[in-house]
């Protein structure tokens, strides 16, 4: 694709990396074929293809509006472009460059502008967002069906055990998840001891998801800064890997060195970070672990954070079936289910439907569970699924699996 983006653009360092992955699109349209909002809504500019168009014509200086700004809204930045995509175009690096241009042009409306602001407010605060799912948890008698389906109950997180072996890992608790599922990492840790490694948690905040999605790169790189600092200690230390049990954050994390490349006092720390960071399927199929899912029918969603950003497409998966449990197909598995981060709140039309194709695919063979690895897509797919949807490290313990 030729370009030809704005002078004072095509100079800085995101023009360069925006003009690199502009021209290695060669328009064929793979892509659309995969791209949800392009499956629900059938208009091109809803499409990868649209999008990169849109991108370009906005970075050649093009007047643009909330249109344009509605159409880049759409994209879950769910990444199943890039994993059709046979010319290996970066989609997600454009769309960040391409929100982050229009965020600047084009103005919000109020009611908009205070909705992102609460959300990147709250969501990467554990304390607050603890504050107001407590509250939530309080006023659930007299909220109505679908709200209080919204609301987790509250469980505990279980014995996290001491440190005790050589081998350590670290484990960063992230943001909602000690509020929504504290039990999560501690099964982990449990899981891990049981082998012979001790898991370090930490609570390092937030990865900076949460506000690189809202178009606030500045506030994101802050929140990457503190997560590093935090995680630092521990480094030197010699900890042998940084273990996330979130897929949404793991992807995040992995992209900590390329998003501060040119921060002279962060840079090295965040390859360093983004080198050690390992989804838990990545150490714990390297476990010998018993046999005891008992043919257990599970229904796996992949989120699409494992599989088109970690590139772990089909891992967990085989990991489940080797302790013994049941893996149903599930049809469309590369689809989004609508989560994305705060796309459920913002676009909750689309997330809606999104989540009502992909339960009716889960449920389809009447699993007796269904399992990801995401607390996003946990929490979204639990408010309206007929079985209980877990964290497959949570499966694998009630089960059992241990040495
Ligand atoms: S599949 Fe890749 S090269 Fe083809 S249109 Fe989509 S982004 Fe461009
Ligand atoms: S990231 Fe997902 S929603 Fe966005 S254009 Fe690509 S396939 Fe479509």
């Amino acid at each position: 694709m030729q370009t030809w983006l704005t002078q004072a653009f095509a100079d800085s360092e995101a023009g360069k990396e925006a003009d690199a992955i502009l021209r290695s699109c060669v328009h064929c349209g793979f892509c659309t074929a995969v791209c949800p909002t392009y499956q629900l809504l059938g208009d091109e500019l809803d499409s990868p293809r649209g999008r990169i168009y849109q991108i370009k014509s906005l970075l050649e200086g093009e007047t643009v509006g909330s249109e344009t700004q509605l159409h880049l809204d759409r994209c879950l930045t769910c990444r199943a472009c890039e994993t059709a995509c046979p010319s290996g175009v970066e989609y997600a690096r454009l769309a960040d460059i391409g929100r982050a241009e229009i965020e600047a042009r084009v103005p919000r409306s109020l009611p908009q502008r205070l909705l992102r602001r609460v959300l990147r407010f709250v969501v990467p605060s554990t304390a607050r967002f603890g504050l107001l799912l407590k509250l939530g948890r309080l006023l659930k008698p007299v909220l109505s069906a679908s709200l209080k389906r919204r609301i987790p109950i509250s469980k505990p997180a279980g014995i996290w055990p001491r440190i005790r072996h050589a081998r350590r890992v670290l484990v960063p608790a992230g943001c909602v998840q000690p509020a929504l599922e504290p039990g999560i990492d501690s099964a982990l840790a449990r899981l891990f001891d049981q082998h012979g490694i001790s898991a370090i948690p930490l609570n390092s905040g937030c990865c900076g998801a949460v506000s690189h999605h809202l178009s606030a790169p500045d506030e994101a790189i802050g929140y990457i800064r503190a997560s590093i600092d935090a995680m630092w200690p521990y480094i030197e230390e010699g900890v042998e890997a940084i273990v996330i049990t979130a897929s949404g954050c793991g992807a995040m994390v992995q992209e900590f060195g390329h998003l501060l490349r040119d921060d002279p006092a962060y840079a090295e720390k965040a390859g360093r970070v983004t080198a050690l960071c390992r989804d838990p399927v990545q150490i714990v199929e390297n476990l010998k672990l018993n046999v005891t899912g008992k043919g257990c029918r599970v229904a796996f969603q992949s989120p699409c954070s494992l599989q088109h950003a970690l590139k772990l497409e089909g891992r967990v998966e085989a990991l489940l079936k080797r302790a013994g449990f049941e893996l149903l197909v599930v049809e469309d598995a590369a689809v989004c289910c609508g989560s994305a981060g705060t796309y459920s709140i913002l676009q909750p039309k689309l997330a809606g439907e999104l989540k009502s194709q992909k339960l009716a695919a889960l449920q389809k063979h009447q699993p007796e569970i269904i399992a990801t690895a995401n607390i996003g897509c946990l929490t979204h797919l639990n408010t309206a699924s007929e079985v209980p949807v877990v964290h497959w490290l949570q499966l694998l313990e009630e089960t059992g699996s241990s040495a």
